[in-house]
């Protein structure tokens, strides 16, 4: 039986595991950064980083996301040093600035920061990336990534532990990293057949976090109009293509204001249809103020990546990924239908 200590060893080489501590010691100001529309894994990783980087007496350390992010993770330990770029681009923009040592998490690619990226172009400071993306083309100092870790979070639990430090990881660090393996296997469903991920589950669990407070405080705490919204999209909106093993949810500006939609409303959504016998490839579409956002997600072989990748100006994993379209909503639900004839062949 092989250790799950060791795991994800290449990762982690010896070299940059060093030059790491000795960055960590001699840096005076941080910045991690994590990307637009941030979920559980983007604000509980850096967080989680956060408090760690605290706990090794860097002096100054704050965290950015680029846009606001969802109420559901507004508890989280340390949540009150997240600064959105959106809120001040003037004083998150001086602060990066000087920043010695930036710390770029869950994300593979700077456009995932909108226009948050001018930030980074030319920055001197010394760069890291943590990320479980495929293929990451950040230019970074240091990059700890690889698509086997359920998550971001995962990763840094490891990666603190490479370090020779995982006993600081304490309660609100634990607490930070369990929310966001939790959140992107969404509750232990997917990307979650690894011991080590279990491994790190169980020493998380060790350091006395209450699993079941922040399961309750994830998932039991949306207001009465988003589980409305949730029923209107399943009888009213969802559309299945059953030659195709597909279905699709779409949601227009005027549907969110009739149902007081706030970020991170429609979290999840785009998996309901797996709920159905059959169902292969999801998508789901929501009108934003300049373009519709589209999320897809698929099971087995199907890339949803790839198809994001070369139809929406976006990415992600083999089975989840998000791009965009400055199509109106009927132009771009037709695009997506139009595709799936190409992807017959994938269906298990
Ligand atoms: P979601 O559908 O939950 O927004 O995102 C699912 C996955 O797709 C995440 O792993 C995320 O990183 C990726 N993703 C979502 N939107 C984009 C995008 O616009 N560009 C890229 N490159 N990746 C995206
Ligand atoms: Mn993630």
């Amino acid at each position: 039986m092989s250790s799950p200590e060791k795991a994800y060893s290449s990762v982690f080489p010896e070299a940059s595991v060093k030059t790491l501590r000795q960055i960590i010691e001699k840096s005076r100001r941080a910045g991690i950064v994590t990307h637009y529309d941030a979920d559980g894994d983007a604000i509980g990783s850096s967080l989680a980083l956060y408090h760690y980087l605290k706990a090794k007496e860097l002096p100054e350390i704050r965290v950015f996301t680029p846009n606001p992010y969802p109420a559901f993770l507004q508890w989280l330990p340390g949540h009150e040093v997240v600064f959105l770029y959106e809120d001040d681009k003037e004083l998150t923009g001086r602060y990066l600035s000087s920043c010695d040592l930036l710390v770029f998490v869950d994300f593979n690619t700077l456009p995932r920061l909108k226009k948050m990226m001018s930030v980074f172009e030319n920055h001197p400071a010394f760069k890291v990336l943590i990320d479980h993306h495929p293929e990451p083309d950040i230019k970074a100092n240091l990059v700890f990534s690889d698509t086997r870790p359920s998550s971001t979070s995962e990763l840094i639990f490891y990666l603190i532990s490479k370090l020779g430090d995982g006993r600081l990881i304490d309660k609100p660090t634990a607490e930070n990293l369990f929310t966001g393996i939790m959140t992107d296997t969404g509750c232990f469903s997917f990307n979650s057949s690894q011991p080590a991920t279990w491994h790190a589950v169980g020493q998380l669990l060790q350091c006395g976090i209450d699993k079941n407070r922040i399961f309750s405080l994830v998932y039991e705490n949306y207001s009465d109009s988003r589980m409305r919204l949730m029923g209107y999209c399943l009888n009213e909106k969802m559309k299945i293509i059953p030659e195709y093993h597909a279905a699709y949810i779409s949601l227009t500006l005027q549907e969110q204001e009739q149902f007081n939609f706030i970020p991170g409303d429609s979290e999840g959504f785009v998996n309901l249809p797996f709920s159905i016998a059959g169902i292969q490839f999801t998508a789901f579409f929501i009108e934003k103020n300049d373009h519709i956002k589209i999320s897809l997600r698929s099971k087995g072989k199907i890339p949803v990546n790839r198809i994001a990748k070369e139809h929406f100006k976006g990415g992600g994993h083999q089975n989840a990924a998000g791009g965009e379209s400055e199509l109106p909503m009927p132009a771009a639900i037709e695009k997506f239908i139009s595709l799936l004839p190409q992807y017959e062949n994938w269906l298990q």
